[in-house]
């Protein structure tokens, strides 16, 4: 069976391994397809496709766009994107710029509960200046000895309700899509167990993404308990999308390793079906 995985993280946003090192963990787990797909940035690709072709593995241009809809936050990944497309490129600068500021009032609010320092503190963990996010709070607030781990860091704090959580308007659905599209590459739903959807919304997201132009949908993630592999898998069949599957990776030690998951469900059509990079691969399921 093709070992492909199609979502993690370099410490471009929010993993912790840079670009290279983060290709040479996959390529010793086995993995013969890989996507980087950083949030909201393609500054890592560069790197990654010239350690995946020193190890001789295929590397797909990938990103995870952070998307509001229904007054939610969503993830959109992008497969197979050109990084310098220009309309991508600006999109996503875009939206950097956003979480600076964003990340400025999660400090804020943070003080204000008794926490000085922490957008410093965040801001530190960043290598990449432009991509501060919760999980740079979450570490900080770990090394600060506020909570014994990152998990408890998203219980008590960053999390609607608690400090550090700000209200944030993300890009829409409709450019998320439109720039991963017009870019060439093909739009899939991040984790969709994830989100506080009841069925209905979740049926009228997939309805406005598949509208969209929007292809593909995550069945095994390591964001999903394994008993709801089945849930998606069927929603994929029932919604007319390609199914995918990635350990949304960030960390040693953090959730599943990279190339570690299951295969998807027999029945699923794969996202990667067709691709030309995958020809050189032996076997194809
Ligand atoms: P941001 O885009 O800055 O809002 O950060 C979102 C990231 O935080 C996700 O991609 C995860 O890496 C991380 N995250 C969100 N919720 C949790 C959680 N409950 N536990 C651990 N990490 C989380
Ligand atoms: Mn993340
Ligand atoms: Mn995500
Ligand atoms: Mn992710």
């Amino acid at each position: 069976m093709l070992n492909i995985d199609l979502h993690c993280h370099s410490n471009i946003s929010d993993g912790v391994l840079p670009p290279a090192e983060l290709v040479a963990r996959a390529a010793a787990n086995g993995v013969q397809v890989l996507a980087l797909t950083d949030h909201d940035d393609v500054s890592g690709l560069e790197s990654a496709q010239a350690a995946a072709a020193a190890a001789g593995m295929t590397l797909v241009n990938g990103v995870e766009i952070s998307v509001t809809w229904g007054g939610q936050t969503v993830h959109i990944v992008g497969l197979r994107i050109d990084p310098a497309f220009p309309v991508l490129a600006e999109g996503l600068h875009g939206i950097r710029l956003g979480r600076i500021e964003r990340a400025q009032r999660m400090g804020d609010d943070l003080a204000r509960a008794g926490i000085a320092g922490a957008y410093e503190g965040a801001y530190d963990y960043a290598v990449n200046k432009q991509m501060v996010g919760r999980t740079h709070f979450a570490r900080w607030l770990v090394a600060q000895g506020h909570v014994p781990d990152t998990r408890t860091a998203f219980k008590r704090f960053l999390t609607s309700g608690h400090p550090g959580y700000v209200e944030h308007e993300w890009t829409t659905l409709e450019n998320a899509v439109g720039w991963i599209r017009a870019s060439g590459g093909m739009a899939v739903v991040a984790h969709p167990g994830r989100y506080a959807f009841n069925a209905r919304q979740l049926h009228l997201f997939l309805d406005a993404f598949r509208a969209l132009g929007g292809e593909g949908i995550e069945v095994i993630t390591g964001s999903h308990h394994p008993s709801e592999y089945e849930k998606f898998a069927e929603l994929a069949r029932a919604f007319g999308l390609k199914a995918s599957r990635g350990a949304d990776f960030h960390a040693p030690g953090e959730g599943i390793d990279i190339g570690c998951l299951p295969p998807l469900p027999y029945y699923c059509q794969p996202v990667w079906q067709g691709w030309p990079e995958l020809a050189s691969h032996s076997s194809l399921s």
